[in-house]
């Protein structure tokens, strides 16, 4: 990818200048969690040093400081999603929340018995256990649209499933377990059509390419702000104002009230109806130093040279006669879910720690998706915008290493 300098990003992590059991760190479990740049630990520390107050509150400067930051932070990530507008943009904690809010605020309003939410065979399990839970206090059915052996959505099922009785989508962006990159705006159009506002998790897809909600047209993107380069802790809601005014609000609480009395409460406009209680004011603001950097670097520039990653990393596992790949979708993000012969994951995961390489080893919170491969957990390898061809080839040689040991 031209000018994309990943040595010179690379400088921009400090954690990863470090050895693992003496040997140099090479970190694949980007899926999991991201590193942060100094820009995001530069900021944490600048806000708490010198600007750090309550929010909204109070009339005093460092209130008004942070609060101004906050909001700034609150605009960034509505430009980085291209959000029509700002109250769009709810904080929570992160993609397991945002769904949470949705379910118990738009699904508990909405939803009675005999309702459908549609959702697909590879949804993490935060996008499924908050729906069963719904489903349980409504009486509305959880309906799953099947995947294909390659880990593609199979869309002609998906159309058979939308239903009279489906009052929400709730899809995947990204797969976290696969790499599937998901035919989202065919999604969209397939449900609109009849009226039904979609969901996308994009705890995998926002930190990977540029996500555009008008042009999606989604109605809720749920996101990480932990998998985006930035802080755990925090995460966004976008919403559509129509549907947000719409509904109730998730957690009661300060900040969310125009007006209490034991009476009747008033609740407050968007987006502090659903931000009940102190944010996690700090980690908003470098949430948003997270998005500027990114910005720096470019997604559509992240986007190609990861791609660039993914396919050298495909081709390379290739010539590993005992390896499996575990997803091979036509649009893939850059995660190599694989198994070897008779290993299991977690010792390919324990000797590639001793060689000073991280991946993840489990279900990768997708049991389903693991039964539906007959697989109990694959290795993960999952890359982000600081990864090299050069780590590819040492996890490569690693591979080699563990069918070594075991062979
Ligand atoms: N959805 C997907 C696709 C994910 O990969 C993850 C995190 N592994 C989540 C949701 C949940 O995100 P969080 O734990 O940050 O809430």
């Amino acid at each position: 990818v031209a000018g994309y300098d990943v040595a010179r990003i690379r400088e921009d992590f400090p954690i990863l200048h470090q050895e693992v059991h003496g040997k140099p760190l090479v970190y694949l479990d980007n899926g999991a969690t991201t590193h942060k740049p100094k820009a995001v630990i530069d900021c944490i520390r600048r806000v708490y040093e010198n600007d750090y107050s309550n929010v909204h509150r109070g009339v005093h400067t460092l209130s008004q400081r942070s609060t101004d930051l906050f909001e700034a932070a609150r605009e960034k990530m509505q430009k980085f999603l291209n959000a029509r507008h700002s109250h769009e943009i709810v904080f929570v904690r992160g993609t397991t929340e945002a769904i949470n809010l949705v379910a118990q605020s738009f699904g508990r309003s909405v939803l009675k018995e005999g309702d459908e939410i549609l959702i697909t065979a590879m949804e993490h399990h935060s996008n499924i256990v908050p729906w069963q839970m719904v489903c349980e206090q409504t009486g509305a059915k959880l309906k799953v649209a099947p995947i294909d052996r390659n880990g593609d959505l199979q869309l002609d099922e998906f159309e058979r499933l939308l239903s009279p009785r489906t009052r929400l989508v709730s899809v995947v962006h990204m797969s976290n377990a696969l790499g599937t990159i998901n035919p989202v705006k065919a999604i969209i159009e397939l449900a609109h059509s009849r009226e039904i506002p979609v969901l996308l998790d994009g705890a995998q897809a926002a930190p990977h390419m540029t996500v555009d909600v008008q042009d999606l047209d989604c109605d809720f993107y749920a996101l990480s702000g932990h998998k985006l380069y930035g802080p755990t802790g925090i995460g966004v809601l976008y919403g559509k104002e129509k549907w947000l005014e719409a509904m109730p609000p998730y957690q009661g609480g300060g900040d969310m009230i125009r007006r209490v009395t034991f009476d009747k409460t008033e609740y407050n406009t968007l987006p502090f109806k659903f931000e009940a209680g102190t944010p996690n004011i700090v980690d908003a603001i470098a949430l948003g130093a997270a998005v500027d950097y990114l910005q720096t670097i470019g997604m559509d520039a992240i986007a190609a040279y990861e791609n660039q990653l993914l396919q050298y990393a495909t081709e390379r596992a290739f010539e590993i006669p005992q390896l499996t790949i575990v997803g091979t979708a036509e649009r893939k993000g850059a995660i190599l879910s694989f198994t070897l012969e008779r290993i299991h994951p977690h010792d390919i995961g324990t000797i590639l720690d001793h060689l000073g390489i991280a991946i993840r080893a489990g279900h990768h919170c997708a049991m389903p998706v693991m039964d539906f491969f007959g697989v109990p957990a694959t290795a993960r390898a999952s890359f982000g915008l600081y990864n090299t061809f050069e780590e590819i080839d040492i996890l490569m040689d690693g591979i080699r290493k563990v069918i070594e040991v075991f062979g």
